[in-house]
């Protein structure tokens, strides 16, 4: 037994509890709950699967296990397999069906037809069309902010030149009442 089998300790299913098993999805590797179908993904292989259903070059193994719709917004949110806190539940890619729960450190678990449904997501464009929407909602944030700036700095122009014009006309009218008073 080499040293990385001995610090590579099983890891279970954060929903059933039931060991692990490796599986293959093309050239990436993941583990897979032999019981309820789920995925575990670790934080790294998400970004391969990501890049290779852009480039539609993934495959997902079929699921056999038929994931009630709208199940894991209803259950108890779920511990990482690895660290055994509580993952965040969120929608994948903001706009898609999937809902998934993270841990930011180690990975994704994903249920039974989660991991198709994604790769599916993102092969259809979603997620790129999910990035663009964000991007373009910052341009339109910031480009409403600068013009919010021009306006402001207008504005400010303005009342330092109507100040300066309120200055000239009190001078103006002072200055007769001056004149006389010296004489
Ligand atoms: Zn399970
Ligand atoms: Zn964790």
């Amino acid at each position: 037994m080499s040293m990385s089998d001995v610090s590579e300790k099983p890891t279970r299913c954060p929903c059933c509890d039931s060991y692990l098993d490796w599986d293959q999805a093309g050239e990436v590797k993941l583990l897979r709950c032999p019981q309820c179908d789920g995925f575990w993904v670790a934080r790294e292989t998400m970004a391969q699967i990501e890049a290779l259903a852009m480039a539609e070059a993934i495959s997902p193994p079929a699921s056999d296990v038929l994931k009630e719709p709208l199940g894991s917004d209803a259950r108890p949110f779920l511990k990482c397999p690895e660290c055994g806190e509580l993952m965040r539940r969120r929608r994948y890619g903001k706009r898609s069906a999937v809902i998934i729960d993270v841990c930011s450190a180690h990975g994704t678990w994903l249920d039974a037809d989660e991991l198709q449904r994604l790769v599916v997501f993102i092969k259809d464009g979603g997620f790129e069309a999910s990035v663009r929407k964000e991007r373009d909602w910052l341009e339109a944030l910031l480009e409403k902010e600068a013009s919010r700036m021009r306006l402001d700095s207008t504005r400010s122009l303005n009342s330092r030149d109507g100040e300066r014009q309120a200055a000239r006309n009190l001078a103006e009218a002072l200055l007769p009442g001056i004149y006389r008073a010296l004489g």
